[in-house]
């Protein structure tokens, strides 16, 4: 029973990384397809074969990233792997289209975009000192030193292409990474839904806990300190617990106590609150109930409980409980603290008295 466990914060730091992966290979399929794209479109403009070459191995290097995530599991590695493999044809297609006055050199403006996306702000300013060093470089050749690779320089077309696809893919990116801090929003929401549901239940017995009791019921009683109604507390102990534990095993006893809990939680109206108030101990609050209903409720709630067989691992199994009940107001107006007190008292005398019944705090 205890073999579908998993932790929730788990599942979620594994989606998480999950959406990092995906966006990742995005990033490659965009370098493999930007290059094999640029590699034709540089063998119709009759660039020399080498740039050609430099497309294809670009578009392997972006490959290679799919191999890292692949087998060594590491996101970042990867993303320098698919980043490195646009700079890698950016530069020497930068180099022989006129440097500084190349339109390639346009692409430099979206490399730490695609860097930031992929690896996070470090990974956008590693390359984004990468890049304005390169272009500082570039002008500092040519313009400085008078230093020139040109082979072919860039023309109107190659100005619009690159203007075209560069502000296509700044655009693509930021697209992305809105859509996935929307994604991780929603899975922070997710993670906050089920932390807040952590707080307040009992992992065992579905019911709510203690700290979650005596919140509700402190609120309930100083409530009722203002309309004058009166609340009820129900304290209930398992007979003879231990004995269920010394022949099933434990594991039987907290089925025992799944089981109980549910049956309480069946049997109870939609305004009652049911907590486990430690081990094998649970408390019902019962807000706008007089003593004389509240017995009536638990009196019905025992018999059903020493009805029901409570169906375990080694077959449907019984047990009794003994109740103490006490009621806040309206002629006497108790605190949380004493009616706890009294209910625990009442259900002493509910074990002196032979158990599987239920006592009243007088
Ligand atoms: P009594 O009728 O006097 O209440 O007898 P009892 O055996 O129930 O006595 P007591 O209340 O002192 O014992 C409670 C037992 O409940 C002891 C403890 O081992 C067991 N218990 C407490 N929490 C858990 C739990 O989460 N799971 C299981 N299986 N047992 C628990
Ligand atoms: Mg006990
Ligand atoms: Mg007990």
């Amino acid at each position: 029973m205890f073999s579908n466990f998993t932790d929730p914060l788990l599942i979620d730091e594994t989606s998480y990384q999950g959406s990092l992966t995906k966006l990742i290979r995005f990033g490659v399929f965009f370098s493999i397809g930007t290059n094999l794209f640029f590699a034709f479109f540089y063998s119709l403009r009759g660039y020399p074969a080498v740039m050609i070459w430099v497309c294809i191995i670009a578009a392997g290097i972006a490959a290679t990233s799919l191999a890292i995530q692949h087998f060594l599991h590491h996101n970042w590695l990867a993303a320098q792997a698919a980043t490195f493999s646009i700079y890698f044809t950016v530069l020497p297609f930068t180099m022989i289209t006129g440097g500084i006055h190349s339109s390639s050199i346009l692409w430099m403006v979206f490399i730490p975009i695609a860097a930031t996306v992929m690896s996070g702000s470090g990974g956008g300013l590693l390359w984004g000192g990468i890049c304005i060093f390169t272009v500082i470089c570039f002008y500092v050749l040519n313009e400085v030193l008078g230093i020139d690779y040109t082979v072919i320089a860039s023309t109107g077309t190659d100005r619009l292409v690159d203007l075209l696809t560069v502000s296509l893919s700044a655009l693509a990116a930021s697209q992305f990474n809105e859509r996935r801090k929307v994604h991780v929003i929603r899975q922070l929401q997710k993670i906050r839904k089920k932390l807040q549901h952590l707080a307040i239940v009992d992992p065992l017995t579905n019911a709510y806990n203690r700290r979650y009791f005596f919140n509700h019921a402190q609120i309930q009683l100083a409530r009722a300190g203002i309309t004058g109604h009166s609340n009820a507390v129900v304290l209930i102990d398992v007979d003879h617990f231990k004995n269920i534990n010394d022949s099933y095993g434990h594991l039987i006893g907290d089925q025992m106590l799944m089981g109980l809990a549910a049956i309480c939680q069946e049997n109870l109206r939609g305004c009652d609150l049911l907590a486990r108030f430690g081990g094998e101990e649970f408390i019902i609050l019962l807000p706008h109930t007089e003593l004389e209903e509240a017995e009536q409720i638990a009196n019905r709630l025992r018999t059903i409980i020493d009805q029901e067989k409570i169906p375990t691992d080694k077959g449907p199994l019984s047990l009794t409980v003994s109740m103490g009940v006490a009621v806040s107001g309206p002629g006497e107006v108790l605190d949380l603290y004493e009616l706890i007190i009294r209910a625990d008292q009442a259900m002493y005398r509910a074990k002196g008295a032979g158990r599987n019944r239920v006592v009243s705090a007088d």
